[in-house]
Protein backbone atom coordinates (compact mmCIF):
# COMPACT_ATOMS: atom_id res chain seq x y z
CA UNK A 1 0.00 0.00 0.00
CA UNK A 2 1.33 3.12 -0.92
CA UNK A 3 1.60 5.98 2.08
CA UNK A 4 -1.54 7.94 2.70
CA UNK A 5 -2.46 10.25 5.64
CA UNK A 6 -5.42 8.74 8.16
CA UNK A 7 -8.68 10.56 7.70
CA UNK A 8 -9.46 13.03 10.72
CA UNK A 9 -11.78 10.41 12.39
CA UNK A 10 -9.70 8.04 12.10
CA UNK A 11 -7.13 9.41 13.53
CA UNK A 12 -9.59 10.66 16.34
CA UNK A 13 -10.51 6.81 16.88
CA UNK A 14 -7.25 5.68 17.11
CA UNK A 15 -6.82 8.56 20.09
CA UNK A 16 -10.21 7.17 21.68
CA UNK A 17 -8.69 3.51 22.03
CA UNK A 18 -6.02 5.08 24.19
CA UNK A 19 -8.68 7.73 25.91
CA UNK A 20 -11.77 6.24 26.02
CA UNK A 21 -11.85 2.22 27.46
CA UNK A 22 -15.26 2.08 28.82
CA UNK A 23 -18.07 4.38 29.94
CA UNK A 24 -16.52 5.41 32.92
CA UNK A 25 -13.64 6.80 31.08
CA UNK A 26 -16.26 9.36 29.34
CA UNK A 27 -17.60 10.32 32.29
CA UNK A 28 -14.36 11.04 33.91
CA UNK A 29 -13.22 13.22 31.06
CA UNK A 30 -16.51 15.12 30.79
CA UNK A 31 -16.66 15.96 34.66
CA UNK A 32 -13.08 17.12 34.53
CA UNK A 33 -13.76 19.46 31.84
CA UNK A 34 -16.75 20.38 33.54
CA UNK A 35 -14.44 21.33 36.51
CA UNK A 36 -12.02 22.95 34.41
CA UNK A 37 -15.13 25.47 33.41
CA UNK A 38 -15.45 26.58 36.78
CA UNK A 39 -18.60 24.14 37.53
CA UNK A 40 -19.84 24.15 40.89
CA UNK A 41 -22.41 21.97 40.08
CA UNK A 42 -21.97 18.59 37.62
CA UNK A 43 -25.39 16.43 36.85
CA UNK A 44 -24.24 12.57 35.40
CA UNK A 45 -26.97 11.08 33.62
CA UNK A 46 -26.80 7.64 32.60
CA UNK A 47 -28.80 5.15 30.77
CA UNK A 48 -27.62 1.17 30.69
CA UNK A 49 -24.29 1.61 32.82
CA UNK A 50 -23.55 4.76 30.12
CA UNK A 51 -23.59 2.59 27.21
CA UNK A 52 -26.79 4.36 25.99
CA UNK A 53 -26.53 7.50 27.58
CA UNK A 54 -23.76 9.69 28.91
CA UNK A 55 -24.70 13.01 29.30
CA UNK A 56 -23.00 15.62 31.69
CA UNK A 57 -24.44 19.17 32.77
CA UNK A 58 -22.62 21.75 34.14
CA UNK A 59 -22.58 25.11 35.51
CA UNK A 60 -19.25 26.35 34.82
CA UNK A 61 -18.31 28.64 31.64
CA UNK A 62 -19.73 27.79 28.85
CA UNK A 63 -18.58 27.97 25.31
CA UNK A 64 -18.75 30.60 22.29
CA UNK A 65 -21.34 29.24 19.96
CA UNK A 66 -18.43 30.19 17.48
CA UNK A 67 -15.93 27.92 19.13
CA UNK A 68 -18.20 24.83 19.13
CA UNK A 69 -16.39 23.59 16.07
CA UNK A 70 -13.21 24.26 18.04
CA UNK A 71 -13.84 22.28 21.19
CA UNK A 72 -14.13 19.31 18.79
CA UNK A 73 -11.33 19.61 16.75
CA UNK A 74 -8.24 17.30 17.50
CA UNK A 75 -5.63 19.15 20.01
CA UNK A 76 -7.69 22.29 20.41
CA UNK A 77 -7.43 23.67 24.22
CA UNK A 78 -7.88 26.57 25.81
CA UNK A 79 -6.28 25.41 28.83
CA UNK A 80 -2.50 25.59 27.81
CA UNK A 81 -0.54 27.61 25.02
CA UNK A 82 3.14 27.00 25.42
CA UNK A 83 5.45 24.40 26.87
CA UNK A 84 5.95 26.73 29.92
CA UNK A 85 2.16 26.50 30.21
CA UNK A 86 2.17 22.60 30.23
CA UNK A 87 4.95 22.37 32.54
CA UNK A 88 3.30 24.30 35.18
CA UNK A 89 -0.07 23.21 34.48
CA UNK A 90 -2.59 23.35 36.88
CA UNK A 91 -6.11 22.42 34.51
CA UNK A 92 -7.06 18.44 34.58
CA UNK A 93 -7.06 18.49 31.30
CA UNK A 94 -5.09 19.74 28.33
CA UNK A 95 -4.54 17.58 25.44
CA UNK A 96 -7.35 18.83 23.52
CA UNK A 97 -8.36 15.14 22.59
CA UNK A 98 -11.04 14.29 24.78
CA UNK A 99 -13.94 16.03 23.00
CA UNK A 100 -12.99 14.98 19.21
CA UNK A 101 -12.26 11.42 20.66
CA UNK A 102 -15.52 10.59 21.92
CA UNK A 103 -17.21 12.16 19.40
CA UNK A 104 -15.42 10.23 16.71
CA UNK A 105 -17.29 7.10 18.41
CA UNK A 106 -20.57 8.00 19.76
CA UNK A 107 -23.57 10.14 18.43
CA UNK A 108 -22.47 13.34 20.30
CA UNK A 109 -23.79 16.68 21.39
CA UNK A 110 -22.32 19.85 23.09
CA UNK A 111 -24.68 22.67 23.92
CA UNK A 112 -23.05 25.48 25.79
CA UNK A 113 -23.84 29.17 26.77
CA UNK A 114 -21.72 31.69 28.22
CA UNK A 115 -22.95 34.04 30.82
CA UNK A 116 -22.54 36.94 28.05
CA UNK A 117 -24.72 35.18 25.48
CA UNK A 118 -28.12 35.69 25.02
CA UNK A 119 -29.14 31.99 24.06
CA UNK A 120 -26.97 28.74 23.73
CA UNK A 121 -25.75 26.89 20.62
CA UNK A 122 -25.63 23.04 19.78
CA UNK A 123 -23.13 20.93 17.92
CA UNK A 124 -24.39 17.94 17.35
CA UNK A 125 -21.62 15.21 15.37
CA UNK A 126 -22.77 11.75 14.84
CA UNK A 127 -19.42 9.30 14.62
CA UNK A 128 -17.13 12.27 14.04
CA UNK A 129 -18.84 13.59 11.13
CA UNK A 130 -20.38 17.16 12.81
CA UNK A 131 -23.39 19.10 11.87
CA UNK A 132 -23.67 23.01 11.42
CA UNK A 133 -24.16 24.65 14.59
CA UNK A 134 -27.73 25.56 15.89
CA UNK A 135 -28.97 27.80 18.23
CA UNK A 136 -30.38 26.18 21.28
CA UNK A 137 -31.84 26.71 24.58
CA UNK A 138 -29.56 26.35 27.39
CA UNK A 139 -29.01 27.24 30.79
CA UNK A 140 -25.50 29.07 31.62
CA UNK A 141 -22.54 26.16 31.37
CA UNK A 142 -22.44 23.52 28.97
CA UNK A 143 -24.33 19.81 28.79
CA UNK A 144 -22.45 16.88 26.89
CA UNK A 145 -24.68 13.84 25.48
CA UNK A 146 -22.87 10.84 24.80
CA UNK A 147 -25.22 8.15 22.77
CA UNK A 148 -24.49 4.31 21.92
CA UNK A 149 -20.47 4.93 23.13
CA UNK A 150 -18.66 2.80 20.30
CA UNK A 151 -21.41 2.04 17.78
CA UNK A 152 -19.26 2.00 14.99
CA UNK A 153 -16.28 0.16 16.73
CA UNK A 154 -17.85 -2.94 17.23
CA UNK A 155 -14.54 -4.49 18.37
CA UNK A 156 -14.43 -1.85 21.13
CA UNK A 157 -18.41 -2.63 22.01
CA UNK A 158 -17.43 -6.09 22.04
CA UNK A 159 -15.40 -5.49 25.52
CA UNK A 160 -18.29 -3.42 27.16
CA UNK A 161 -19.28 -5.12 30.13
CA UNK A 162 -23.28 -5.72 31.42
CA UNK A 163 -24.48 -2.14 32.49
CA UNK A 164 -24.43 -3.01 36.38
CA UNK A 165 -20.91 -3.67 35.53
CA UNK A 166 -20.34 -0.18 33.98
CA UNK A 167 -21.66 1.72 36.17
CA UNK A 168 -20.05 -0.12 39.19
CA UNK A 169 -16.82 1.78 37.35
CA UNK A 170 -18.46 5.24 37.16
CA UNK A 171 -19.72 5.23 40.81
CA UNK A 172 -16.20 4.31 41.84
CA UNK A 173 -14.46 6.86 39.72
CA UNK A 174 -17.55 9.20 41.01
CA UNK A 175 -16.06 8.91 44.60
CA UNK A 176 -12.84 9.26 43.88
CA UNK A 177 -13.15 12.27 42.47
CA UNK A 178 -15.76 13.33 45.33
CA UNK A 179 -12.91 12.84 47.58
CA UNK A 180 -11.16 15.36 46.25
CA UNK A 181 -13.88 17.80 45.26
CA UNK A 182 -15.86 18.64 48.27
CA UNK A 183 -17.32 22.30 47.18
CA UNK A 184 -18.61 20.99 43.76
CA UNK A 185 -22.45 19.61 44.19
CA UNK A 186 -22.16 16.11 41.89
CA UNK A 187 -25.50 14.22 41.36
CA UNK A 188 -26.01 11.30 39.62
CA UNK A 189 -29.14 9.69 38.41
CA UNK A 190 -29.38 6.90 36.79
CA UNK A 191 -31.77 5.37 34.16
CA UNK A 192 -34.04 8.50 35.40
CA UNK A 193 -33.82 8.06 39.07
CA UNK A 194 -31.35 10.22 41.23
CA UNK A 195 -29.13 7.56 42.61
CA UNK A 196 -26.31 9.55 44.26
CA UNK A 197 -25.44 12.77 45.57
CA UNK A 198 -22.17 14.61 46.57
CA UNK A 199 -23.65 18.08 48.50
CA UNK A 200 -21.57 20.49 48.33
CA UNK A 201 -19.41 20.87 51.56
CA UNK A 202 -17.91 23.98 51.73
CA UNK A 203 -16.57 23.66 55.15
CA UNK A 204 -16.43 20.30 56.17
CA UNK A 205 -14.61 18.21 53.95
CA UNK A 206 -14.64 15.59 56.58
CA UNK A 207 -18.14 15.50 55.64
CA UNK A 208 -17.69 14.19 52.35
CA UNK A 209 -15.06 11.59 53.66
CA UNK A 210 -17.69 10.27 55.65
CA UNK A 211 -19.97 10.03 52.66
CA UNK A 212 -17.72 8.79 50.05
CA UNK A 213 -16.09 6.14 52.35
CA UNK A 214 -18.53 5.60 54.91
CA UNK A 215 -18.48 6.82 58.81
CA UNK A 216 -16.59 3.29 59.86
CA UNK A 217 -13.53 4.58 57.91
CA UNK A 218 -14.33 8.13 59.05
CA UNK A 219 -14.75 7.24 62.41
CA UNK A 220 -11.63 5.34 62.36
CA UNK A 221 -9.24 7.19 60.83
CA UNK A 222 -6.53 9.75 61.37
CA UNK A 223 -6.28 13.27 60.45
CA UNK A 224 -2.83 13.79 58.58
CA UNK A 225 -0.86 17.33 58.12
CA UNK A 226 2.38 17.87 57.19
CA UNK A 227 4.87 20.11 55.28
CA UNK A 228 8.18 19.62 54.25
CA UNK A 229 10.52 20.62 51.56
CA UNK A 230 8.13 22.20 49.45
CA UNK A 231 5.73 19.13 49.87
CA UNK A 232 2.76 19.14 51.93
CA UNK A 233 0.65 16.04 52.35
CA UNK A 234 -2.97 16.27 54.13
CA UNK A 235 -6.02 13.86 54.35
CA UNK A 236 -6.66 10.80 56.06
CA UNK A 237 -5.60 7.43 56.88
CA UNK A 238 -7.24 4.84 58.62
CA UNK A 239 -6.09 3.98 62.54
CA UNK A 240 -5.25 0.53 63.17
CA UNK A 241 -6.62 -1.88 63.68
CA UNK A 242 -8.92 -0.96 60.85
CA UNK A 243 -7.50 -2.18 57.58
CA UNK A 244 -9.20 -3.84 54.73
CA UNK A 245 -8.34 -7.04 52.81
CA UNK A 246 -8.04 -5.66 49.53
CA UNK A 247 -6.53 -2.11 48.87
CA UNK A 248 -9.97 -0.85 47.41
CA UNK A 249 -9.60 2.33 50.05
CA UNK A 250 -6.70 3.79 48.93
CA UNK A 251 -6.90 7.33 47.39
CA UNK A 252 -3.72 9.01 45.85
CA UNK A 253 -4.19 12.61 44.78
CA UNK A 254 -0.86 14.76 43.06
CA UNK A 255 -2.07 18.30 42.97
CA UNK A 256 -5.87 17.21 43.16
CA UNK A 257 -5.40 14.49 40.38
CA UNK A 258 -6.50 11.01 41.56
CA UNK A 259 -3.15 9.17 40.54
CA UNK A 260 -1.73 5.62 40.53
CA UNK A 261 1.46 5.61 41.82
CA UNK A 262 2.87 1.92 42.80
CA UNK A 263 6.17 4.13 44.73
CA UNK A 264 3.64 6.36 46.68
CA UNK A 265 2.01 3.26 47.50
CA UNK A 266 4.63 1.33 48.85
CA UNK A 267 5.73 4.08 50.84
CA UNK A 268 2.40 3.85 52.46
CA UNK A 269 2.19 0.71 52.86
CA UNK A 270 5.86 0.54 54.35
CA UNK A 271 4.47 3.06 56.60
CA UNK A 272 2.02 0.08 58.10
CA UNK A 273 4.24 -2.64 58.08
CA UNK A 274 4.61 -2.95 61.59
CA UNK A 275 1.09 -1.78 62.34
CA UNK A 276 -1.27 -3.94 60.65
CA UNK A 277 -1.34 -7.81 60.35
CA UNK A 278 0.04 -9.74 57.37
CA UNK A 279 -1.76 -9.20 54.29
CA UNK A 280 -4.05 -6.60 55.44
CA UNK A 281 -4.09 -2.97 53.21
CA UNK A 282 -4.47 0.27 54.62
CA UNK A 283 -7.03 2.84 53.82
CA UNK A 284 -6.23 6.43 53.11
CA UNK A 285 -6.65 9.55 51.78
CA UNK A 286 -3.94 11.37 50.62
CA UNK A 287 -3.43 14.81 49.06
CA UNK A 288 0.30 15.64 47.66
CA UNK A 289 0.51 19.24 46.80
CA UNK A 290 4.07 20.15 45.07
CA UNK A 291 5.09 22.98 42.92
CA UNK A 292 4.12 21.31 39.23
CA UNK A 293 7.29 21.73 37.98
CA UNK A 294 8.38 19.23 40.09
CA UNK A 295 5.37 16.43 38.84
CA UNK A 296 5.14 15.27 35.12
CA UNK A 297 0.89 14.64 34.50
CA UNK A 298 1.92 13.93 31.00
CA UNK A 299 2.92 10.32 30.76
CA UNK A 300 -0.21 8.89 29.38
CA UNK A 301 -3.33 10.12 27.85
CA UNK A 302 -5.80 8.79 30.27
CA UNK A 303 -3.20 11.03 33.10
CA UNK A 304 -3.69 8.25 35.49
CA UNK A 305 0.05 8.59 36.21
CA UNK A 306 2.80 10.98 37.20
CA UNK A 307 6.13 11.32 37.14
CA UNK A 308 8.68 13.03 40.00
CA UNK A 309 11.36 15.03 39.33
CA UNK A 310 12.60 13.82 43.21
CA UNK A 311 10.63 10.60 43.50
CA UNK A 312 12.83 9.40 46.31
CA UNK A 313 12.56 12.27 48.53
CA UNK A 314 8.75 12.12 48.18
CA UNK A 315 8.89 8.59 48.91
CA UNK A 316 10.79 9.80 52.08
CA UNK A 317 8.69 12.50 52.66
CA UNK A 318 5.13 9.97 52.69
CA UNK A 319 6.68 7.18 54.19
CA UNK A 320 8.11 9.55 57.12
CA UNK A 321 4.46 11.51 57.19
CA UNK A 322 2.38 8.60 58.07
CA UNK A 323 4.95 6.38 60.55
CA UNK A 324 4.63 9.29 62.53
CA UNK A 325 1.09 10.26 62.43
CA UNK A 326 0.49 6.20 63.41
CA UNK A 327 2.98 6.59 65.87
CA UNK A 328 1.66 9.93 67.30
CA UNK A 329 -1.86 8.03 67.81
CA UNK A 330 -0.13 4.46 69.05
CA UNK A 331 1.20 7.07 71.52
CA UNK A 332 -1.66 8.88 72.38
CA UNK A 333 -3.61 5.85 72.77
CA UNK A 334 -1.15 4.06 75.33
CA UNK A 335 -1.42 7.71 77.27
CA UNK A 336 -5.32 7.22 77.17
CA UNK A 337 -4.88 3.28 78.38
CA UNK A 338 -2.37 4.21 81.08
CA UNK A 339 -5.06 6.90 82.65
P1 LIG B 1 -8.84 19.63 27.04
O1 LIG B 1 -9.71 19.41 28.23
O2 LIG B 1 -7.59 18.84 27.08
O3 LIG B 1 -8.60 21.07 26.73
P2 LIG B 1 -11.11 18.57 25.54
O4 LIG B 1 -11.17 17.89 24.22
O5 LIG B 1 -11.57 17.79 26.72
O6 LIG B 1 -9.60 19.04 25.74
O7 LIG B 1 -11.92 19.94 25.47
C1 LIG B 1 -11.55 20.89 24.47
C2 LIG B 1 -11.90 22.31 24.90
O8 LIG B 1 -13.32 22.46 24.92
C3 LIG B 1 -11.42 22.69 26.28
O9 LIG B 1 -10.08 23.18 26.26
C4 LIG B 1 -12.41 23.78 26.68
O10 LIG B 1 -12.04 25.03 26.15
C5 LIG B 1 -13.70 23.36 25.96
N1 LIG B 1 -14.62 22.64 26.87
C6 LIG B 1 -14.81 21.30 26.94
N2 LIG B 1 -15.74 20.99 27.85
C7 LIG B 1 -16.14 22.15 28.41
C8 LIG B 1 -17.09 22.50 29.44
N3 LIG B 1 -17.81 21.57 30.09
N4 LIG B 1 -17.24 23.82 29.73
C9 LIG B 1 -16.53 24.77 29.09
N5 LIG B 1 -15.62 24.51 28.11
C10 LIG B 1 -15.43 23.21 27.77
MG1 LIG C 1 -10.69 17.64 28.69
Amino acid sequence: MPIRPLPDTLINQIAAGEVVERPASVVKELVENALDAGARRVDIDLEEGGIRLIRIRDDGCGIAAEELPLALSRHATSKIASLDDLEAVATLGFRGEALPSIASISRFSLSSRRATDAHGAVLRVDGGKAAAVAPAAHAIGTTVEVRDLFYNVPARRKFLRAPRTELGHIEEWLRSLALARPRIDLRLAVDGKPARRYRAEADNPGARVAEALGPEFFGQSLRIEHSASGLHLHGWIGAPPYSRALGDQQYLYVNGRAVRDRHLGHAAKSAYKEVLFHGRQPAYVLFLELDPLRVDVNVHPAKHEVRFRDARLIYDFVLGALREALADSRAQHAAAMAM
